[in-house]
């Protein structure tokens, strides 16, 4: 169970991940989560600067969005964009992922997001590569009460359980 929560592996922002090694290894799908992944909580829309960014990614990639966040959201924040995403994905549940998705595109896939107990678990029990993403924008006080505390404690059972794989994985 507590193996569910390790990532592949860990970067600090989509910019720094090493897609060539992804490329190398088989993946062909990238699935990004959406908030402190790509935007912050607070912001509307995706800037320009990402939206290049993903269309460079989408050369050598399938590109989709797998978030928790509503429709309506995730319409204006993609408003004018050619992406495709997957709404009320209610991460760590994979059944939304798995209507949309045919069976063998998992193992392809990488998930990439900024949590252990929504993106990583999602990504692990789908057989997905996962890659986990170091803080990258603020979080609003409540985010970070609620969700960080959680993944707080995550890393503490992860560093635990696989001490050798925490290091390697995370560096430290
Ligand atoms: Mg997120």
């Amino acid at each position: 169970m507590i193996k569910n929560f390790l990532p592949t592996y860990c970067f600090d922002n989509i910019k720094s991940i090493d897609y060539d090694l992804l490329e190398k290894t088989g993946i062909s799908t990238l699935a990004f989560d959406l908030d402190y992944t790509l935007i912050s909580f607070a912001t509307k829309f995706l800037d320009l600067e990402t939206i290049s960014f993903l269309d460079e990614l989408k050369k050598k990639f399938k590109v989709i969005i797998v978030s928790n966040s509503p429709k309506k959201r995730l319409d204006k924040v993609f408003l004018g964009c050619d992406i495709s995403y997957i709404s009320r994905a209610k991460k760590p549940s994979t059944k939304r992922f798995r209507k949309v998705f045919q069976d063998n595109d998992n193992l392809n896939t990488c998930m990439i997001g900024d949590q252990l107990i929504t993106d990583i678990l999602f990504g692990n029990r789908l057989k997905m590569k996962s890659i986990y993403l170091r803080r990258v924008y603020k979080e609003n006080i409540l985010m970070r009460i609620l969700n960080r505390n959680v993944d707080r404690f995550l890393f503490l059972l992860v560093r635990i359980r696989y001490p050798k794989r925490y290091k390697e994985i995370f560096g430290k």
